[in-house]
């Protein structure tokens, strides 16, 4: 039976599917922690088909097909092989070279002899890996997204394993990326970057992104930060794109790290905070002070 290779477009599909599906079994193991070496299991197969869809898709095929009497057959070398070729041939800051070795071998321990060679917390850490890996390398060369097609379950940036993970996977990015980190106003974790270092969706350049919980800060909008009401410096981030409840917009100062809630106010719409300024409520509406209260009409 001769073999034909699979297209681009039947590898990117595969290595999607696989990805989902193992992103579904990660959601799940929050309650059900025997789940993660199936996420495991399925991040490894979402990876060896990413692989070959990338060497596929960039015309290079032929540096990851057996060679046999002199002649490239339609059959793929090792995937440890290719791991080995991709990382000899690209300079990244991504990691995983070291983390997606062992993934392997903890896939062929589990698979063929049924015994588990990592603890959970290590096998999360590197599936949350190879997600970001993915989407960078495919961005990157494709200029295509993973997550914006893996549809992110809710609850994932407060799962302590995806947080440990995005934790791990940044503090490598930053190393080498020289952005600086900041605490997300949004989900708390350290994991705020600049849309520079890492791209998701339309994220601008100027815009920070958190990689926890994928929320972002469009700084250029933010050019003027707000005197903080604690610490006085001018380092208070307040996401205006995003208002919460009751006229209050999250925020966080860049310098002393307080994080609570400043009100926008209704009539002359500057922002204040409730321990600097008392908020006037009037006709549902809230306002820095009685004379705004009143000229609102
Ligand atoms: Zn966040
Ligand atoms: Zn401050
Ligand atoms: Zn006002």
């Amino acid at each position: 039976m001769s073999k034909t290779l699979p297209s681009a477009e039947e590898l990117e599909t595969a290595y999607i599917e696989f990805a989902c599906f193992s992103l579904q079994l990660f959601k799940e193991a929050a309650n059900d922690p025997k789940k993660f070496k199936f996420a495991a299991v399925n991040s490894q197969i979402a990876l060896e088909l990413f692989f070959k869809y990338y060497f596929t898709s960039s015309g290079k095929v032929k540096d990851i097909t057996k060679i046999k009497n002199g002649v490239a057959a339609n059959d793929y070398v090792d995937f440890a092989q290719i791991l080995n070729h991709y990382f000899n041939t690209h300079r990244l800051n991504l990691g995983g070279k070291t983390e997606f070795k062992n993934l392997i071998h903890c896939r062929n321990a589990l698979v063929h002899r049924g015994q588990l060679t990592l603890p959970d917390a290590e096998l999360a850490k590197i599936v949350v890996r190879s997600f970001f890996f993915m989407h960078a390398i495919s961005r990157f060369h494709f200029g295509k997204e993973l997550f914006s097609q893996l549809k992110m379950p809710s609850g994932l940036a407060r799962m302590k394993a995806w947080r440990e993970g995005v934790h791990e996977f940044v503090q490598d990015l930053i190393c080498t990326a020289d952005t600086p980190l900041f605490t997300c106003i949004h989900c708390q974790a350290d994991s705020m970057v600049s849309g520079e270092a890492f791209q998701i969706d339309d994220c601008f350049d100027e815009a920070l992104i958190c990689l926890t919980c994928f929320g972002q800060v469009n700084i250029e909008f933010q050019t003027n930060l707000l005197d903080c009401y604690r610490c006085g410096d001018r380092a208070y981030l307040i996401d205006i794109l995003n208002p919460q409840e009751c006229q209050t917009y999250v925020g966080k100062c860049l310098e002393c790290g307080v994080n609570t809630r400043m009100f926008k106010c209704s009539y002359c719409e500057e922002f204040f905070h409730p321990s600097e300024t008392p908020p006037v409520e009037r006709d549902q509406h809230i306002y820095c002070s009685h004379d705004c209260s009143h000229y609102y009409e």
